[in-house]
């Protein structure tokens, strides 16, 4: 880190705090539970479609409102065609959206305080302020405690279903309380996980004009390395995100990116198999876990929070990265005892319980 910033930066860039996403290690044959990809490989159809696309015009820049992809998309949830956002991964959707809806005179935007760290990240790029909503003591988000700073000025809310790091789905009841209860004001969905056994907020898009739902290709599609995220919403609202994005960046996604998630969005069949596998090996290991010792936090999502009342949380994940096993652990108050354990291939899983045996013997 720079001691004292040199005079021609930004001074807000000195104020930034970047997120910091797990670990990616360079060396190979480590069980790689830290970051919530999906163990499985991406469709065949899909890296047939980017072999074809690499081929096939990377001189040309791309379709800049990406519409063969969008139309896909839109079509799978009933939607039209402007009711569809997509950009480089949901990461950058998440940050237009931030920018178009929740720079609202100061007032502060909402989410629970423990969520995914990169929306505190977006309101220190944009300078907006926030408040934390606490979770209960189960770790579940508190409806109540939000519909107590409906009350108050606010910038809008932003809520993951399933949360992370804790795997919560949200009842889609509890999604349309937020609604009404923020009328005046955005309420973003973030489904990144959904398909992991969540109840989607898709079908209340035509309902609810200050909706957004925010989904990505990374998880449920293996496509984290593409970087395809989309958003659904009524027009209005998708108007303010391409507003955004076309003042910052015509072409997010490349010639390839709209292939291979145009082929992804297609294959249902090789996404319904792998998601039924992921789900299938998440509860297993939740038994198995929890004959360990380990309480398990219910998860509708393609990792498990634990912890074990037993053993220090850090202590665990470093005995495991000594064995070669990567798992998340947060430094964060609350969840210091807790690891988050993306859900890998039943052999990796197998690896992951035979270390932690090993461990806790
Ligand atoms: C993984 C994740 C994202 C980002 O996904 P990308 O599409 O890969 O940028 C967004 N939100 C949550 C909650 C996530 O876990």
């Amino acid at each position: 880190m720079l001691q004292q910033p040199p005079p021609w930066w930004s001074p807000v860039v000195a104020g930034l705090v970047p997120y910091v996403p797990g670990e990616q290690p360079k060396i190979e044959r480590l069980t790689k539970l830290n970051t919530n990809e999906n163990p499985y490989p991406p469709s065949p159809a899909a890296v047939q479609a980017i072999r074809a696309a690499a081929t096939d015009g990377l001189q040309l820049y791309p379709d800049p409102d990406a519409s063969a992809l969008r139309r896909v998309i839109a079509a799978r949830h009933g939607l039209a065609l402007d009711e569809v956002f997509v950009g480089n991964g949901s990461d950058e959707v998440l940050a237009h959206a931030f920018f178009a809806f929740f720079q609202q005179s100061g007032a502060p935007l909402l989410f629970p305080d423990i969520t995914y760290s990169f929306y505190k990240v977006y309101c220190g790029l944009y300078g907006i302020p926030y408040d934390t909503v606490p979770l209960d003591d189960q770790l579940r988000v508190d409806v109540e405690a939000f519909a107590r700073a409906a009350g108050q000025p606010n910038a809008g809310v932003v809520i993951a279903s399933p949360n992370a790091p804790t795997g919560e789905g949200l009842p889609l009841a509890t999604i349309e309380r937020l609604l009404q209860l923020f009328a005046q004001r955005l309420v973003l969905v973030d489904e990144a996980y959904v398909d992991f056994g969540g109840e989607s907020a898709m079908s209340l898009v035509g309902r609810y004009p200050n909706l957004l739902v925010v989904q990505t290709l990374s998880k449920s599609r293996s496509l984290a390395g593409l970087r395809v995220g989309f958003a659904c919403g009524q027009r209005p609202v998708i108007e303010a995100l391409e507003r955004v994005k076309n003042s910052f960046n015509s072409y997010p996604l490349d010639r390839l990116a709209i292939a291979g998630a145009v082929a992804a969005m297609q294959d249902e069949a090789y996404f319904d198999q792998t998601r039924q596998a992921v789900m299938n090996t998440r509860e297993g290991l939740a038994l198995q876990l929890e004959d360990m010792g380990f309480e398990v936090l219910p998860s509708q999502a393609n990792f498990v929070f634990v912890r074990h009342p037993g053993h220090d949380a850090k202590a665990i994940a470093t005995a495991l990265r000594a064995k070669g096993v990567l798992v998340r652990h947060f430094s964060l108050p609350r969840i210091d005892q807790h690891l988050r354990i993306s859900i890998g291939t039943p052999e990796q899983c197998g690896i992951l319980v035979d270390a932690l045996r090993e461990i806790l013997a």
